[in-house]
């Protein structure tokens, strides 16, 4: 089965009870839930990086290579803004990021490493580290479409709730391409379009 990215939806309301965006179930099926019910039912949260979280800013090029060459996408913050992180049991939340271009040579692991740390940071800060302290990162280097962690094979996905604790129930998988879409259905997690939530 293959999957079609959506077109941008305009969803800009920031209450959590009245933004409603569409969910979907590994097997497909869609429920339009807003961000405080599903807060209610997620205990991790799981973020692609690249076209999700941040862009890049050099024009033609699809990822940063090195530091000053992204940006955070203003509407995955408002997002972030409308979870509950300070709560009781609060959710864990990663980024799981395909990072090929260590493997084709544009960049080396480690510094593909901190730019997603750099990222995570900012995102921290822009939050005013009002909501937690540290967000999880996995990431994998390789381009062979059969590694285990790369999407859309659910390694990453398996491993962030095994170390997290949280069963594939309680987990969703947010991301802006197909591969993303693909891995949360592989991995058995609910799965929301960038291009629809935020
Ligand atoms: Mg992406």
């Amino acid at each position: 089965m293959s999957y079609q990215k959506p077109e941008k939806r305009e969803n800009r309301n920031i209450d959590p009870n009245w933004r409603v965006i569409p969910v979907y179930s590994p097997s497909g099926e869609r429920t339009d839930i807003s961000v405080a019910e599903l807060d209610k039912q997620i205990k991790l949260w799981l973020f692609d990086a690249d076209g999700t979280l941040r862009r890049c800013t050099v024009e033609g090029q699809p990822c940063p290579n090195k530091p000053g060459e992204w940006e955070l996408i203003p509407e995955a913050m408002i997002f972030l803004s409308l979870i509950d992180w300070t709560r009781h049991a609060a959710p864990e939340c990663g980024v799981v990021s395909n990072q090929g271009r260590v493997e084709a040579g544009h960049l080396t692991e480690s510094a593909a490493h901190d730019l997603l740390v750099d990222m995570c940071d900012e995102i921290l800060s822009a939050m005013d580290y009002r909501w937690r302290y540290f967000i999880f990162i996995m990431m994998c280097e390789s381009n062979n479409k059969e590694h285990p962690h790369r999407k859309p094979n659910p390694g990453m996905l398996l491993e962030a709730m095994r170390s997290s604790m949280v069963d594939a129930a309680d987990t969703i998988m947010i991301g802006d391409m197909p591969s993303d879409r693909e891995a949360a259905k592989n991995a058995g997690v609910l799965f929301a379009w960038a291009q629809e939530a935020f």
